[in-house]
């Protein structure tokens, strides 16, 4: 199955409520690349080797969470960013991505995707743009316990801050480098919050406040939601799909 580039585009700006929230990157499509859309590889980040990826996997969109054109970012066109647009234009790649809309929908985001793996009955979401899930395991562990399991689903060692023997039941998440709401997760009552990142002010926090903090790596976190996201797409639109799964430690 094929689909216009322009109609597929329309269809995820509403299917992930793009316009309810404000971002620091553009979301929806980023590079104009062929008008009809086959094949979709989905990835963490639209970089070089995923642009690569998606070129020898055939696709005809490249389909990620973090994008180009970072408000942060210089906004000239050369060395690193030259290659990755040059290479992706040459091939007739449309590139996509979506940022916050992909890290807080309540079915098919990051947050709701990594609870799922992770076992976690996700409950609310709140906080900034609602990017924070509140959850709860379905019985009593310990942190070591749920350290295990997040090392086994992730394939990644997690930093865990806490007792391992402490009792987790309620947990806050926010997936990717979130580590500065801790302080929300903190407030709402939970025994730990887990996120991408840590920075060195969490380890002090959470000794202080008994609250666990678990930082379980930035693209370990995130890339669960862009392939929730090409799987609906393939489910309602019959386009097949490859994630490229990047080994990135960070
Ligand atoms: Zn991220």
């Amino acid at each position: 199955m094929t689909m216009q580039r322009n109609e597929l585009m329309t269809w995820l700006q509403q299917e992930l409520a793009v316009d309810m929230f404000k971002d620091y990157a553009p979301n929806g499509l980023q590079l104009q690349g062929k008008a009809e859309i086959g094949h979709i590889t989905c990835a963490v980040t639209a970089s070089l080797a995923a642009i690569e990826a998606a070129i020898e996997n055939g696709s005809d969109l490249l389909l990620v969470h973090h994008g180009w054109f970072w408000k942060s970012e210089p906004t000239v066109i050369t060395d690193w960013k030259f290659k990755r647009i040059q290479t992706a234009m040459q091939a007739g790649l449309n590139i996509a991505g979506y940022h916050l809309p992909l890290d807080a929908h309540p079915v098919l985001g990051n947050n709701a995707q990594l609870g799922k793996v992770l076992g976690l009955e996700l409950l609310s979401q709140f906080g900034h743009q609602n990017l924070l899930a509140e959850g709860v395991l379905p019985e009593v562990q310990s942190l070591q316990e749920l350290t295990n399991k997040i090392e086994n689903v992730l394939a990644r060692t997690p930093t865990v801050i806490g007792n391992p023997a402490q009792s987790i039941k309620r947990v806050a998440w926010c997936t990717g480098g979130a580590q500065g709401y801790f302080q929300e997760a903190i407030d709402a009552g939970v025994d730990a919050y887990i996120t991408g990142e840590i920075s060195e002010s969490q380890y002090h926090l959470a000794r202080e406040t008994g609250v666990a903090f678990v930082s379980a790596g930035h693209h370990a976190t995130e890339k669960f939601g862009v392939q929730a996201l090409a799987k609906y797409i393939e489910t309602h639109h019959g386009i097949g799909f490859q994630f490229f799964d990047e080994q990135n430690p960070a």
